[in-house]
């Protein structure tokens, strides 16, 4: 189905006024015209929303990491559709179709298609995975599909928080520049950060694992992304609860399924057996490894960008 021309025009929206007032807002941090509570809220807020994402939207929804309390469920999900990328279950949908296919036809944001495809592109084609053919189970649970139906809800609340609490700290001045940085810039943050995810962590990083798409681990990603830049291990294990696998691959979204599991919050965490761990790594080796038969050309090694 073609996206219609209002869509177009309200995703355009979506994507432009967060840019926009990105530049005012720098602009206001070039002339020191900034408080802490803005920042604060920005900190806290975009936070909140990215791991309503990655630990709510991404490991719990998707790919099933974990099975939360009702109540943690219902408040990730509410998290993640503050982050205004869509309504959960349409989330879920297209990053099923996304590992389905990936890098292959019919992936909905391979960098394959351009890079700016990958990151942006991508998002003014409206429907791109039915959820009732790639997420059926979903379409009937009642959580779900009652954020899911409510997303506009979440999505005003995504501002009306920091206007709120930046009224209440500060009077009209406050809930304007609480909405700036609270709501906007938070908001450009938080698209970009996501959209990197499918963008450049296909393009540029290291490949641990051998897997039949390009997906690589960035470590910038998987900072402000809270793991999830460590998507060639994600690709390789989809349904681990934790996307870093080495000690120094930082993971909060890890950590916070970790102390929610320790609090009784989260059971059945999916953890990657270590067997099949290692017999990846070994696979992995083997394949980087120069064939030294004689008379045997030499190994092209793909580049890494
Ligand atoms: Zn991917
Ligand atoms: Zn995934």
């Amino acid at each position: 189905m073609r996206p219609s021309l209002a869509y177009k025009a309200v995703v355009l929206t979506v994507v432009v006024v967060p840019l926009a007032a990105t530049l005012f807002a720098i602009r206001l941090l070039w002339q020191r015209a900034v408080n802490w509570p803005d920042l604060a809220l920005l900190g806290v807020l975009y936070a909140l929303v990215a791991l309503g994402v990655t630990v709510g939207f991404h490991r719990m929804l998707t790919h099933r990491s974990f099975r939360p309390h009702p109540a943690v469920k219902f408040v990730l999900l509410v998290l993640g559709s503050m982050a205004v990328e869509g309504p959960a279950i349409d989330w879920a949908a297209t990053h099923i179709k996304h590992h389905a296919l990936a890098d292959r036809e019919g992936d909905p944001h391979s960098p394959l298609d351009g890079f700016f495809h990958a990151h942006l592109g991508w998002v003014f084609e409206s429907a791109t995975a039915d959820p009732n053919v790639y997420c059926r189970n979903l379409v009937n649970d009642p959580i779900v599909s009652f954020v899911s139906r409510t997303f506009l809800l979440w999505a005003v609340l995504a501002f009306a928080i920091p206007f709120g609490v930046g009224g209440l700290l500060g009077g009209w001045a406050g809930a304007l520049t609480g909405l700036l940085w609270g709501g906007l810039v938070r908001q450009f943050l938080t698209h970009h950060v996501t959209w990197s995810v499918n963008s450049v962590c296909h393009t540029f990083g290291r490949r641990e694992f051998e897997t039949t798409d390009r997906s690589r681990n960035e470590w910038v990603v998987g900072l402000l992304a809270f793991g999830e830049g460590w998507h060639n291990n994600h690709h390789a294990f989809p349904r681990s609860a934790f996307h870093g696998l080495h000690w120094w691959q930082f993971d909060l979204s890890g950590y916070l399924i970790w102390t929610l599991e320790r609090l009784g919050l989260a059971t059945e965490v999916y953890r990657i057996p270590p067997a099949l761990l290692a017999r990846r790594r070994q696979r992995a080796r083997a394949a980087l490894a120069p064939d030294l038969t004689p008379g045997k050309p030499a190994p092209v090694v793909e580049e890494v960008a």
